[in-house]
């Protein structure tokens, strides 16, 4: 969102209390065209995608750093069903630019349980967020941009149409706080359904992946033989030292050779009921945005509403519909 200002050449400032919470601290940062069990393409997906590629590229030039992967993913298949569903989908011409040519015939699968099936996915990517997030945020200090520190809610003050905020005076203020939304005062919570993603971080010697692998979880390359693994969510009322448990045991049931733990970290996604973005104007006052919602699809979902956030601060006719 900040880089949206800052390349459009708008005066901001960013308070930020060190991604304490930050789901994007945690995310593997995968843009993935083809989802769930029946294989269909992520809502929006062919929109989205140019937008957040041109603006990875933009931040990459801008930051002089490289982030973005183009990584296929590869897919297990778990029954006849959706190998046939499957096989329905890939002869598509549509769904035919999804497919890897390159197949899936991988020396590294042998590191996991056999499947029924695979699929190979192109026009997917990781997006190395850790990454970005630290050279934005160098960048907004080094510029004076950027304060880290527990925004005090209390201390906002509407007054001659701008709001007051110790120090500071904004035009507009916009609240991106990802799951801790549920605490800003000015905004209601009940749109939210937050839910919590577990990482665990693995040491793998001599499998060289050269692409992410999703079983019942997500397996990613982070290099230096570093694996990401993740996916799925804390039900409800579930006891999270037994779902944390549940999940080491599913690693090993995946992943069939020796390997190295190096550590676990969760964050919750900043989800919401009917699973679409949140961006919105404070019905009391408006000076303050909330920009949220971005759920599962951070990686490739905030560039497009970034820019939609943007033009309804800085264009009067601009609306927030999303739909
Ligand atoms: C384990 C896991 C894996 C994921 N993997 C992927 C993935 O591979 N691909 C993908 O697209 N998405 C993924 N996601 C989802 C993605 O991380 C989120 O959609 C995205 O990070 C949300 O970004 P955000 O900026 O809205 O929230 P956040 O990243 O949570 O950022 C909010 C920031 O606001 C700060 N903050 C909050 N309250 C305050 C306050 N009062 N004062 C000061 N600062 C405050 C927080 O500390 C944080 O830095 C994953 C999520 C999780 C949890």
């Amino acid at each position: 969102m900040s880089f949206e200002l800052e390349r459009n050449g708008k005066s901001y400032f960013v308070i930020d209390n060190g991604h304490i919470s930050s789901a994007s601290a945690k995310a593997a940062g995968i843009i993935n065209p083809i989802t769930g069990k029946n294989f269909v393409l992520s809502w929006r997906f062919e929109e989205f995608l140019p937008i957040a590629l041109e603006t990875y590229a933009a931040l990459e030039k801008f930051l002089g750093i490289q982030i973005v992967i183009d990584m296929p993913i590869i897919r297990s298949i778990d029954s006849i069903d959706q190998e046939n569903l499957w096989l329905a989908k890939s002869s598509d011409s549509f769904f035919g630019k999804y497919l890897d040519g390159n197949g899936y015939d991988a020396d590294w699968l042998s590191a996991f349980r056999k499947k029924l099936g695979y699929i190979p996915i192109k026009n997917s990517f990781r997006v190395d967020i850790k990454s970005l997030l630290y050279h934005w945020k160098t960048h907004l200090i080094e510029n004076g941009r950027f304060l880290e520190e527990e925004f005090d809610y209390s201390l906002i003050e509407i007054k001659n149409g701008k709001v007051d905020y110790k120090e500071f005076t904004f035009d507009k203020v916009v609240f991106c706080e990802g799951a801790q939304a549920i605490d800003n005062p000015f905004f209601d919570s009940t749109s939210f359904s937050l839910n919590r993603g577990d990482v665990f971080t693995l040491k793998i010697q001599n499998i060289a992946m050269n692409r992410m692998y999703k079983d019942e979880l997500f397996f990613v390359p982070f290099g230096d033989n570093t694996y990401w693994v993740g996916g799925g969510y804390l039900p409800k009322g579930k006891d999270e030292h037994e779902h944390k448990k549940e999940m080491e045991n599913l690693i090993k049931e995946i992943l069939i050779i020796d390997f190295e733990h190096l550590h676990h970290e969760y964050a919750w996604r900043p989800s919401t009921k009917n699973r679409r973005p949140l961006l919105r104007q404070s019905d009391t006052f408006a000076q303050l945005y909330q920009f949220n919602g971005l759920g599962t699809k951070g990686t490739s979902l905030a560039p497009y509403f970034s820019k939609v956030m943007s033009d309804v601060l800085f264009s009067e006719s601009s609306s927030l519909e999303l739909h």
